[in-house]
């Protein structure tokens, strides 16, 4: 069962959105799908990826097309930098424009937060997990991308924490969500990946499910799940989206599925 929400632009792009954090009137949520935007195969066709060897300007027209649809500022667009690791920013009205219309600086930077209000926050996805964090008490946003390497380092629970240290973020206010990424249905991995995880959780029971032959179903919903629960979100508090993007080819785009080439989905969020 799907817990996002899918919305269909006046143009035909597909995205979604949280439910839980539609409902606070205080956030725009967005993820999208690679359905609608103007990109040939094999980044066919709602490609958001800077990063991809897709023509720049359909990559362009692509984030006009989903802006003037979301009803957001592309020219405010503010990009991570994706490098699979921890690094977090935050960001101030001095970003403003720091992916497309400007030259940035954010380097090598994985999460981000902001709050402050109508800066689009941009990170991009095609089967690594896009975690999306937000305290409605004191109006904070973030977007943190988990890769398996981003979730052994618990990337989600490093936000949180920053957004504590900074903010002043109770954990028990916040609400979580878990987009469209590969699902335990088609995440094998080997060893190597499943102790690096060793080292950093302590039960892997939950989300690590034996085949045989040293190989392993991992579920990254879980285990960001459980690194955010550790830190004190509630339970009651994270959605799981339940959208694997290999299981759903024809919708979003999957790194593993389509063998490496491919296109890129974009979770955006703003502060109202
Ligand atoms: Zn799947």
């Amino acid at each position: 069962m799907n817990n996002f929400l899918k919305h269909k632009t006046d143009k035909g792009l597909i995205y979604y959105s949280i439910p839980n954090f539609d409902k606070t009137g205080i956030v725009k949520t967005c993820f999208t799908s690679r359905v609608g935007g103007v990109s040939r195969k094999p980044y066919n066709a709602l490609n958001l990826g800077m990063n991809t060897d897709d023509l720049r300007e359909n990559i362009i027209e692509n984030f006009r097309l989903l802006c003037e649809g979301l009803e957001i500022s592309m020219n405010d667009l503010v990009f991570s930098d994706q490098v699979h690791g921890d690094h977090i920013k935050i960001v101030k009205e001095e970003d403003i424009g720091k992916g497309i219309i400007r030259e940035s600086d954010i380097i090598g930077v994985d999460a981000l937060i902001t709050n402050v209000k109508k800066i689009p926050l941009v990170t991009v996805y095609a089967d690594c997990v896009p975690i999306f964090l937000l305290d409605p008490v004191n109006k904070v946003i973030a977007l943190a991308h988990a890769g398996w390497r981003g979730t052994v380092l618990k990337i989600g629970k490093k936000v949180v924490r920053k957004m504590v240290e900074t903010f002043q973020t109770n954990p028990k206010d916040c609400l979580a969500a878990i987009g469209p990424s590969i699902g335990k249905c088609c995440y094998e991995v080997d060893e190597g990946v499943i102790s690096e995880f060793n080292k950093n959780f302590t039960n892997l029971d939950p989300f690590v499910f034996s085949k045989g032959n040293s190989k392993y179903m991992l579920d990254l919903w879980q285990a960001n799940k459980m690194a955010l629960e550790e830190i004190g979100i509630l339970e009651r508090n994270i959605t799981i989206s339940n959208l694997c993007t290999m299981c759903n080819r024809d919708v979003l785009f999957s790194h593993r599925g389509d063998e490496g080439i491919t296109g890129r989905m974009a979770a955006i969020m703003e502060i109202r």
